[in-house]
């Protein structure tokens, strides 16, 4: 078998497509445009990119995006004061703390401050313990992105067999929970879980988010599955996923690639999140 190549890039320009739709509707109701608050603290260059990606997709769909570029020195008090100052604008629909914080940073309690109503990345504890209950909610972006990818594959979910390799709090964790409120048969496996293979060779949607390059072999997949590489992995200047693509191409039945997979629906997940918020702040 070959699999079918599951384009990210296409998906997320289709609903990036829908947000800005979403976003032109939201000014000619509100008179304003929808805010998204950007804060970033420090030089990590990693971060540097992705917020100047975010400000792109901004423009793109016609969000208006404010940043906040604060030095390395900030304290968690001045942080926690600006994500304060932000919380009550009623022009920022959606506020984001790009992650890492610089050392010494309390990175729980700046992540605390900010309101669940916008936080579109989806980190609060609120909006953490809403997905886990089933409530409506702020879900994490790149486990949003995932499913999205899942279900544009047109399989069913619900009685299948979904193995999530990698249990973090912003992937791994969220991921599974999605996919037992789909209705799927959830195992999660992680650094401590013996024999792997076992359990990723009876996977009918594989999720892998480990952070190691081409961890998952083509004969660790189940003829037929669906597999979704979230890993970015960086070496030389090149990208690659955390699932070894063309070994896995030839088991699966549908695979993401890296890139061009599950990156280009973060950012997407977070537009998306953010007009949820402008519109839920509009009806409190
Ligand atoms: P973390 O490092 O937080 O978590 C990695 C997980 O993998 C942990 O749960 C760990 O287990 C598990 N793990 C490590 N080694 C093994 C092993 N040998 N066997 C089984 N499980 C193992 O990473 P993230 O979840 O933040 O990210 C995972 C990957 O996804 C990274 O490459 C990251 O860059 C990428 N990523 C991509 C995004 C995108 O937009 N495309 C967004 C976010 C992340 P344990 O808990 O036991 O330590």
């Amino acid at each position: 078998m070959i699999a079918t190549r599951i384009d990210g890039k296409l998906l997320a320009a289709k609903l990036r497509e829908e947000v800005k739709v979403d976003a032109e509707k939201f000014e000619r109701e509100y008179g304003r445009k929808i805010g998204l608050a950007v804060i970033l603290a420090g030089e990590n260059p990693a971060s540097k990119i992705y917020v100047r990606n975010k400000i792109a997709a901004c423009e793109e769909t016609g969000v208006k995006s404010m940043e906040y570029y604060l030095p390395d020195s900030v304290t968690t008090e001045e942080l926690v004061e600006l994500v304060e100052t932000l919380n009550a604008d009623e022009n920022v629909d959606g506020l984001l703390v790009q992650l890492p914080l610089p050392a010494g940073v309390n990175e729980k309690a700046v992540l605390g401050a900010v309101a669940p109503g916008k936080d579109v990345d989806g980190f609060h504890a609120v909006n953490a313990g809403n997905l886990m209950l089933g409530n409506p909610c702020l879900a994490a972006c790149t486990p949003s992105g995932v499913m999205e990818l899942i279900k544009s594959t047109g399989i069913a979910i619900a009685g299948k067999h979904a193995v999530v390799v990698g249990r973090s709090n912003i992937v791994g964790k969220p991921v599974a929970l999605m996919l037992l409120s789909e209705n799927a048969t959830v195992t999660v496996c992680h650094s401590r879980t013996q024999n792997l293979a076992d359990y990723t060779r009876s996977a009918d949607i594989l999720v892998v988010a480990v952070g190691k390059k081409e961890f998952i072999t083509g004969d660790m997949i189940k003829p037929g599955a669906v597999v979704i590489d979230v890993g970015m992995n960086r070496e030389d200047k090149k990208l690659y996923g955390d699932v070894e693509y063309a070994s896995a191409a030839e088991k699966a039945a549908f695979i993401t690639p890296v890139p061009g997979g599950v990156g280009p629906m973060t950012i997407t997940m977070l537009l998306k999140n953010t007009v949820k918020a402008a519109y839920f702040g509009k009806k409190q």
